[in-house]
């Protein structure tokens, strides 16, 4: 007679079983979402602890974020009734990945207490090496090479390794030698950037068999989750930790017990090197795997996932898996799809939705916005400090907490307030002037002497003699600037104001400049600051509304909607998943179309995909039809993906009546597609566009709509000069 399954067992279906109890030899957990990978992880590693195979300290167990690891560290020790000691390694590959590498510094030549490089300090040491290099950096900017760098890293190749082309693409041919040179300095410096912390051990365990013997005779079982997005340099440090060796053998494990669990339509990571092939591979680097899949789903209602189903199948670069539930109820809720006028329209329908569904007594705490580009999280944000909602920001700063948005602010404290030191200190010397640290001690000893503000001090040293002439006339035009902008302040149009400040400082060109993956998100953020400026009258009263939103409180305590990217979202789940701005160019986004081909694309679908499965019971998805790119409205094309949904699960709701204003032309480009001749015909839009701002209480500015472009009429309402209710 069979032992009664343990407690931890009981509700696992027959597969998830399998792959909790084929605790020996190699496993792949190949499923859809929300089918539990993530809790046959968990219950594996609970499994393994309540029958004695292992300590926890002789398992590891790798998350894609620390907050997953946190919670997965949590729910074993609920399995197994909170008895276990601590899991040592569990975590992220970079977190283990500086735990090994703290053990073994000396064999790269490290100490042990050796610092982890930021990005900042990242960037300036690649300068000063192309610098010495002779080379100009203007011509070969730092953060070019520091992507490539990374893009080496991540394909786990050291400067040897890199391919030619790569190597001479670089500085006149010596990206190799710089690489070398960036290494040899980190080392002389005792410091790793955050892609050593995966080479270095890899390095280590590949000239080092005793030390590798030493983890293979430690780790008797390796646990993965989300295994398609590893890339390359990863898999190469699990495969090394994972295979069968003499150590091993002798320890009596004779099989290779790991266990990774990921979905091919979850991979997400492309554009930053991950390998969907990884799991396609599993069985070659592994043989005499086995397979597991899980086909039920048990988090989404039927719609949800009929609607997740029939979208990805539109991609042809996969797998394909069957997903089902068993979650039918007729009073379940259709995907909706909602279209809006604008991004404000669009902030504020979700916010009433947002208190509705709280007035019925659903938490904030399960409710999401996920949106595809962090810019739209301002709208958001804004709007919620108005409303009195508590939100969080996950995965990343809040909108106005920003580099770049901070630094753009401080440069209009300055004009509005020159008495602000702090923000004429963050902005002074960004963009790079020529500002070295002996003319800013100067400054700062000369502002002290005179009590006086640091700008006013620096009016007064440009004058005299005491610097030297490149920092001087640095200092000089910085005087310069701000004394202008700010006369230009009771005249000029405040956005007008604001946006040439941040071209006469140079601070857009600065990351017009840069070649960085990011670069192009902190150019939409900086556009989206523009642009929401213009619901202030102004500049001073701008920046009193962002100083009342920076002071609403983020308490991992109190119930708050989350905001996150979609790229944040993996491995997460809310009652209530809001999805807005699918629009051409915004989701699909530019940046995939424009590298034609198929795989930007389908990684968009991906990121759709993994969405709409967030939600349990409400997906809302929505689209403008107006979005303001370079302070111009533009009329938008609803994304390709709402055409891609399934009509018996979705529900496509009218726009209320109030909207107004859509030209004829305006949603062109779809024609055929059920979304014009549902939501966009014309007759249903008579009402004239100013109205709505009439009927939304007089909030923000009014507009009518015409051919693909939207006309604006005069100054509209006041919207955000009352005070903002704070959320604290
Ligand atoms: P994703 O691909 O999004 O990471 P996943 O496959 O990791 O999803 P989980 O997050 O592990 O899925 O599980 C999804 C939800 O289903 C969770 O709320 C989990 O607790 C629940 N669940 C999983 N298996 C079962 C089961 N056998 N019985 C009841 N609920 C389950
Ligand atoms: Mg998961």
């Amino acid at each position: 007679v069979a032992a009664p399954p343990a407690d931890y067992l009981a509700g696992l279906n027959p597969e998830q079983r399998a792959a909790v109890e084929t605790t020996e030899g190699p496993v792949l957990v190949l499923a859809g979402a929300g089918t539990g990978k993530t809790r046959v992880l968990t219950t594996r590693i609970a499994h393994i602890l309540a029958t004695r195979r292992a300590y926890a300290s002789q398992i590891l167990a790798v998350t894609f974020t620390n907050k997953a690891a946190r919670e997965m560290r949590n729910r074993i020790g609920l399995l197994v009734g909170g008895e276990v000691e601590g899991m040592p390694w569990l975590g992220t590959f970079h977190s283990i990945g500086v735990k090994i590498l703290r053990k073994h510094a000396e064999l790269v030549g490290l100490k042990p207490n050796f610092t982890i490089l930021d990005t900042d300090d990242q960037i300036r040491l690649i300068k000063q090496l192309i610098q010495a290099e002779n080379l100009d950096d203007k011509r070969w900017p730092a953060r070019t090479f520091a992507n490539l760098m990374d893009g080496w890293k991540n394909r786990g190749l050291t400067p040897e390794h890199i391919p030619e082309g790569d190597a001479r693409a670089f500085g006149n041919g010596r990206g190799r030698e710089l690489y070398r040179a960036y290494q040899a300095r980190l080392l002389s410096l005792n410091a790793a950037d955050f892609g050593d912390l995966l080479l270095h051990p890899i390095a280590i365990f590949q000239n080092h068999p005793d030390v590798l013997a030493d983890y293979h005779r430690r780790f008797r079982y390796i646990l993965v989750d989300e295994y398609q997005d590893t890339n390359v340099a990863q898999y190469l440090w699990l495969r090394l930790l994972a295979q069968s060796s003499e150590a091993r053998v002798a320890e009596g494990i004779r099989t290779v017990n790991v266990c990774c669990v990921g979905d091919d339509d979850q991979s997400i990571y492309g554009w930053r090197g991950a390998e969907v092939d990884n799991i396609l591979r599993f069985d070659k680097d592994f043989p005499g795997s086995t397979v597991i899949r899980l086909e039920r789903n048990y988090r989404s209602t039927a719609h949800i996932l009929g609607a997740a189903a029939h979208l990805i199948a539109h991609n042809e670069d996969r797998l394909g898996k069957t997903l089902f539930t068993d979650f039918h109820d007729p009073e379940h809720e259709k995907v909706t799809v909602n279209a809006g006028w604008d991004s404000e329209e669009e902030a504020r329908a979700i916010g009433e939705e947002i208190e509705q569904l709280q007035r019925k007594s659903h938490a904030l705490n399960d409710m999401a916005i996920l949106v595809r580009a962090s810019f739209q999280m301002r709208e958001f944000e804004d709007r919620f400090v108005t409303l009195g909602l508590n939100y969080r920001v996950i995965g990343g700063p809040r909108f106005y907490e920003r580099q770049e948005i901070r630094d753009a602010l401080a440069y209009f404290r300055c004009v509005c307030q020159p008495a602000d030191d702090l923000a004429f200190e963050r902005i002074v010397n960004t963009p790079k002037r020529g500002l070295g640290d002996a003319a800013l001690k100067l400054l700062h000893e000369y502002a002290r002497a005179k009590t006086m503000p640091l700008i006013e001090a620096a009016g007064d040293l440009v004058q005299g003699d005491e610097l030297k002439p490149r920092p001087r006339a640095a200092l000089a035009e910085v005087v310069r600037n701000f004394a202008r902008w700010s006369s230009l302040l009771p005249t000029m149009r405040h956005t007008d104001l604001g946006e040439m400040i941040l071209d006469e400082s140079g601070y857009t060109e600065m990351w017009q400049a840069d070649r960085s993956a990011d670069a192009p998100g902190r150019l939409e953020n900086l556009k989206e600051l523009i642009r929401s400026m213009d619901d202030y009258e102004s500049l001073p009263g701008f920046l009193e509304h962002i100083a009342l939103v920076m002071d609403a409180e983020q308490n991992a305590e109190t119930d708050a909607v989350s905001i996150m990217t979609l790229h944040s979202a993996k491995g997460l789940e809310f009652e209530t998943v809001f999805l807005p701005g699918w629009e051409e160019g915004l989701f699909p986004h530019q940046r995939s179309l424009d590298e034609g081909g198929r795989s930007g694309l389908e990684e968009e679908r991906r990121l759709a995909y993994v969405g709409i499965t967030r939600g349990k019971k409400r997906v809302k998805i929505w689209f403008v039809s107006n979005r303001r790119i370079h302070g111009m409205w533009q009329s938008t094309i609803p994304s390709r993906f709402l055409d891609e949904l399934p009509e018996d699960h979705v529900d496509v709701l009218e726009p209320s009546t109030s909207y107004g204003g859509y030209g004829a032309g305006g949603m062109g480009g779809y024609g055929a597609s059920r979304w014009d001749q549902n939501a966009f015909s014309a007759s249903s839009y008579q009402t004239p566009g100013w109205r709505r701002a009439q009927a939304a209480g007089g909030g923000g500015s009014t507009y009518a709509g015409g051919r693909g472009q939207a006309i604006r009429y005069g100054e509209g309402g006041v919207a955000g000069s009352e005070p903002a209710s704070r959320t604290a």
